[in-house]
């Protein structure tokens, strides 16, 4: 170990809240906070508008009922339904009837909305909508700033927390969580620009970390979509949620991966196989290309399979959406004209768009409840809450989305949960008016975790190379964990993620200076990234059934006596442990959607 570090290094922080994310559910959190005169801190890893937020396109869904009529309760029957009745309902009608208020807030705050002709804001039909219960046909709920939705949010928000006197500390990297009897008490993190060490004491803290998708090898997340939050979860001895799963979207730009919006096809663009077959209206025939995401995938997939595939090695299908004018593209998605030129070198007002089912979102997460508390299972199996440890987002499993998200809710729930949660700790304050004295040694595990990167020596030889191993692991969970899935390649996944994780322990990287080490960073994501793909891997292996994203060839059927309940895997003594906790059917107020077979 280094005896490069004293106590005196590490620089002490107070503040009420300390909130790790600058993403869209870490803004609104924030902004709750900071309004009702709180002192807030944001830590990000990189600059506050840079989180992944910036790069949602489609929109966020809400019942405005702005161009058909709409109600919050057929949002909630398309989401339970969206969910493969994974999610939990009370989470879920909570979200849906605030939908509108805040999205309302949102426009007030600055959003600059799309318009319709009569001023309202402009909504697009996206997947799995429909009106009356599934009785009345598609919805158009999504609401879009053109298809650059996300950036309009975050940026919006960030100028709000300004003006409400947030705190940013960005290019921060969070390391460690401070815990101790009473609950959380703070945060160990490291200045990536300046290679200090920073502790800070909080009464609440809030994970916003956003979601997990690097832990694929092809997908539509940033390259800081490391899951850094759960990683610290499971560190801190707590558990995650619903791992194994992850969404596929349709329509990644083939072999590369960045995201061609559902908005695409809610616009009127369609999938085609080799055969220049319109081919989702054999696997929907009433939503056709706007079925839910796992049930598109999964279409694509077949495709591929069954030699129907586009292009020289039959490996994807085809986006068409010239058909829709050069006018509409150009101003309701002149972001997706953009990328498809630039990515696949395409044309889209000419040609179609060669896309395939991508990694893109992480419906597992900290279990949390409706108010954003990190909640787990104590050993007579009652559900508690962790004082003080909140997560919203994507980084949080709260459940609204249970085993496959609709298009649209995610923008809502890092809204809906960012303003809950706020509350929630509002009310937590009013309790816990100090700051408790630490132990000694608080600082310790976060110092090691960088310590025992950084080598002794200039030139290390027996340093490891971060993109080796990452790239390994990354090619494991694409092979053995995809769309399809069975025993023996997830058994084989497991063992060899197993394997690779074993590697990890006791390396050092090349780089020893400590002003902005992006290998160090990239080291200490890749630990995160291992180990959300341990719990990844267990529960895809564990979970015997097909349901939303998780699709096996082995075991076709959902199985709702056995597998309707949520996994927890936790990493206790370095090894992978499963639970499981029940699914919450039971709404706030309204009737409980029972599991039917879900039919597009
Ligand atoms: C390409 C793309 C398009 C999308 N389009 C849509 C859409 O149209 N509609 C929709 O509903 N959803 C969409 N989504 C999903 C949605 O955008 C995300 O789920 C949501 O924005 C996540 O927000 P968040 O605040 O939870 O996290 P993020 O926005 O990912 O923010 C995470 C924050 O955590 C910080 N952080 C992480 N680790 C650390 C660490 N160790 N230390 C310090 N800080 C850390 C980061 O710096 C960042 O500020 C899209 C996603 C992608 C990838």
């Amino acid at each position: 170990m280094s005896t490069y570090l004293s106590t005196d290094r590490v620089e002490h922080h107070y503040h009420d809240v300390l909130i790790v994310g600058s993403g869209g559910a870490g803004m609104r959190c924030a902004l709750q906070l900071a309004d009702a005169g709180y002192r807030v801190a944001v830590v990000t890893k990189v600059l506050a508008t840079r989180s992944h937020t910036v790069a949602a396109q489609g929109g966020i869904n809400a019942a405005l009922g702005n161009v058909n009529a709409d109600h919050w309760h057929w949002h909630m029957y398309d989401t339970v339904k969206g969910s493969d009745y994974l999610g939990d309902q009370d989470a879920i009608e909570y979200m849906c009837r605030a939908a509108p208020r805040l999205i309302r807030e949102l426009e007030h705050f600055g959003v600059p909305f799309s318009r319709q002709d009569n001023g309202t804001i402009y909504q697009r039909p996206f997947g799995g909508q429909s009106l009356d219960f599934g009785a009345g046909g598609q919805a158009s709920r999504t609401c879009a700033a053109a298809d650059r939705t996300g950036h309009a949010i975050l940026h919006t928000l960030y100028q709000q927390n300004l003006k409400a006197g947030t705190l940013f500390y960005q290019e921060f990297f969070a390391l460690d969580l401070i815990t101790d009897n009473e609950g959380c008490q703070g945060l160990m993190a490291w200045d990536i620009a300046k290679g200090k060490y920073h502790l800070f004491q909080a009464k609440a803290v809030i994970l916003a970390t956003g979601g997990a998708g690097r832990v694929f090898k092809v997908t539509t997340n940033a390259h800081i979509c490391t899951g850094d939050g759960g990683a610290l979860t499971l560190a801190a001895g707590l558990p995650m949620e619903d791992m194994e799963f992850f969404q596929f979207h349709p329509t990644g730009i083939a072999d590369v991966g960045p995201l061609i919006t559902e908005g695409v096809r809610g616009e009127g663009g369609y999938l085609l196989n080799s055969e220049g077959e319109r081919f989702m209206e054999r696997y929907a025939p009433t939503a056709k290309d706007l079925a839910s995401r796992d049930v598109v995938s999964r279409a694509i997939a077949l495709e591929i399979r069954e030699g129907r595939g586009c292009g020289p090695n039959k490996d994807h299908a085809l986006l068409k959406l010239d058909h829709l004018g050069e006018a509409l593209i150009l101003s309701k998605l002149p972001n997706i004209h953009e990328l498809a030129f630039r990515f696949a070198g395409v044309d889209c007002t000419r040609e179609p768009i060669p896309v395939q089912p991508t990694m893109h979102y992480t419906m597992g997460g900290i279990p949390t409840n409706r108010f954003g508390e990190v909640v787990y299972r104590a050993e007579q199996g009652d559900e508690v809450v962790m004082p003080g440890l909140y997560a919203v987002g994507e980084a949080a499993c709260v459940s609204v989305h249970g085993a496959n998200r609709l298009g649209g809710n995610s923008l809502l729930e890092i809204i809906v949960f960012g303003y809950a949660c706020g509350k929630r700790v509002l009310e937590y304050l009013e309790q816990r008016n100090y700051h408790p004295t630490l132990a000694a040694d608080c600082w310790q595990r976060g110092v090691d975790r960088v310590e025992k990167l950084l080598p002794a020596h200039k030139n290390n030889d027996q340093a490891f190379r971060v993109s080796d191993i990452r790239n390994r692991m990354q090619t494991i969970m694409q092979e053995h964990f995809s769309v399809y899935r069975n025993e023996a390649v997830m058994a084989d996944g497991v063992a060899r993620i197993e394997a690779l994780a074993g590697e990890l322990k006791d390396m050092s990287i090349s780089d020893s200076n400590r002003v902005f080490n992006t290998e160090l960073v990239e080291a200490l994501e890749l630990e995160n990234l291992m180990a959300l793909s341990r719990v990844t891997a267990a529960g895809a292996l564990a979970r015997q059934e097909s349901r939303g994203a998780h699709a096996r060839d082995d075991y076709p059927d959902r199985d709702d006596v056995h597998w309707m309940k949520h996994t927890l895997a936790s990493i206790l003594d370095d090894e992978v442990r499963l639970d499981y906790k029940p699914v919450r059917t039971k709404p706030m107020s309204v009737e409980s959607f029972p599991p039917r077979k879900r039919v597009y």
